[in-house]
């Protein structure tokens, strides 16, 4: 069976990480978390200082920069690493999350992320995960998923998820950083946040884990049988 590309894009917090990865899995692809990448950026440029409106320093800046990541098939991880250092925790903080979206939709920075995913998937075999992945980065997927859920499903979940590393965050400031990053990435001028003509969604509301990752492989199956 030749591999395909398989692209999973939507809003935050909808739970396409843990789909993409479960899918990679079961299929023996890789999963390739883009969003850690725009994470991790972000937080190169807040410990460096780096205005994101400041192209010249962002074009620097991004030279300066080495994005890997640090496979372990047994375990299931993919930790991303930034000039070799493993920030999978750190890129994970709300400071980084209230900066990220500024810092993606700069110009060169998305021309940085889509050159270094695109080379990820020229052996195909992927599952990659983000808001521009199946309109930009792969148009030409063999498989896209756009991912949705009732906005108030995505702030509850990422609330429970947030609160077991941070006591103190308010549901508040999750909701308020869920709208503003969604607003930010359907509203920047480069590769915004779209669905792909010929994507199939997946609202998962009512969805558990187990049903998504069902109705998920179901279209991969299909789609690398008639591929093959
Ligand atoms: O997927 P995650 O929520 O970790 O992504 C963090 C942020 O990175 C998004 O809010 C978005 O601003 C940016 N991003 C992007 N394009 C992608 C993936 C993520 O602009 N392909």
């Amino acid at each position: 069976m030749r591999p395909i590309i398989i692209t999973l894009d939507g809003y935050s917090s909808c739970g396409k990480s843990t789909l993409a990865k479960a899918m990679a899995r079961e299929l023996n692809y890789v999963f390739i978390d883009s969003g850690a990448m725009y994470r991790a950026i972000t937080l190169y440029f807040l410990r460096h200082h780096i205005d994101p409106k400041d192209n010249s320093a962002v074009r620097q800046a991004l030279t300066e920069i080495n994005l890997d990541f640090d496979y372990n098939a047994e375990q299931g991880t993919s930790d991303m690493l930034l000039n070799d250092e493993n920030v999978e925790a750190l890129i994970r903080d709300m400071l980084v999350s209230e900066h990220v979206s500024e810092v993606a939709a700069n110009e060169y920075v998305r021309a940085f992320g889509v050159a270094q995913q695109q080379k990820m998937g020229l052996k195909k075999g992927i599952v990659m995960d983000g808001r521009d992945i199946g309109t930009t980065v792969f148009p030409a997927a063999e498989l896209k998923i756009f991912v949705t859920a009732d906005p108030v499903v995505r702030v509850e979940r990422r609330f429970k998820e947030l609160l077991a590393k941070n006591p103190r965050i308010t549901i508040e400031e999750v909701k308020d950083n869920l709208e503003m990053r969604d607003y930010i990435d359907s509203n920047r001028e480069f590769s915004p946040l779209r669905q792909a003509a010929d994507a199939k969604v997946l609202d998962n509301s009512q969805l558990t884990r187990e049903e998504q990752l069902a109705l998920a492989l179901s279209w991969a199956q299909e789609t690398i049988a008639q591929k093959a």
